[in-house]
């Protein structure tokens, strides 16, 4: 088991690079029996979903298009609490089939809010891709049809995961090692 330090934090390996574009791998080749004859739109949410995007991409076989997108939360002067905004979305997505690859889906919060967002552009259907879903912590009704790898409740960084922004360029994923 390799160790890593990151800033105050050490984490040890838990999916190793194989493992994951083996599941990656997978979730491509149901995405292209699924989507075959509907030209999806794939939305990658940067930053944490890079890598997953570009190896998930080069699974699939069907024509297709990707685009990038960051979602921005910030908290409002008012009480009414958290915004979310998605930037960068530039397609006319009407009519289309759209999947959001995301790097985790952890309470699920932010996916769906993502998803209320992009109702209001009426696509065809909105599909979700995420790399990491962490079944333990779901606290929203989400249909997640395409999930690579299903965690613990644990932190992890790696393959485009960061820890205070570090660490996103590492191979395979880490889990935080509680001392
Ligand atoms: P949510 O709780 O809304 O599903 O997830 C919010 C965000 O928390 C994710 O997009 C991701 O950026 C971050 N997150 C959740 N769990 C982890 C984790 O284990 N590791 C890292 N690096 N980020 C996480
Ligand atoms: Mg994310």
């Amino acid at each position: 088991m390799r160790r890593v330090t990151i800033k105050d934090k050490t984490f040890e390996t838990s999916i190793p690079e194989a493992v994951i574009l083996e599941k990656v791998k997978h979730v491509a080749e149901k995405l292209n029996k699924d989507m075959a004859g509907k030209t999806p739109l794939f939305l990658a949410v940067l930053n944490g979903s890079f890598m997953y995007a570009a190896d998930l991409m080069k699974f699939i076989e069907i024509p297709c298009e990707i685009s990038f997108v960051r979602v921005a939360s910030y908290t409002g002067t008012e009480s009414s609490g958290k915004f979310t905004e998605i930037i960068g979305l530039n397609e006319d997505i009407a009519g289309r089939e759209v999947v959001v690859v995301e790097d985790i889906v952890d309470t699920g919060k932010t996916m769906e809010r993502m998803l209320e967002i992009l109702r209001k552009h009426n696509p065809a259907n909105i599909h979700i891709s995420t790399l990491l879903l962490k079944p333990g912590k779901l606290e929203v009704n989400l249909d997640i049809k395409y999930a690579a790898i299903e965690i613990p409740n644990d932190f992890i960084v790696g393959y485009g995961l960061d820890y205070d922004q570090q660490g996103r360029n590492l191979r395979d994923i880490y889990t935080l090692v509680q001392e």
